[in-house]
């Protein structure tokens, strides 16, 4: 198991399914309904969300 191995995903304001995250995109397309989710932080970009986001984008596909 890698600690490192994030899993991100926000829920799709108009049909509740879950869409994953697969790197620091502030837009998401939503396979089941096909909207286009953008991600809004909450009044601001919080700093350790970009530093998660730059994290995982420098991982790339951790498992091998
Ligand atoms: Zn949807």
């Amino acid at each position: 198991m890698l600690a490192a191995a994030l899993e991100i995903s926000v829920q799709c304001p108009k049909c509740d399914a879950p869409v994953p995250l697969s790197g620091p995109l502030l837009r998401v397309h939503c396979d089941k309904c096909q909207a286009d989710v953008e991600l809004k932080p909450l009044g601001r970009t919080s700093p350790d969300i970009v530093k998660m986001y730059e994290r995982a984008e420098s991982q790339g596909q951790p498992t091998e």
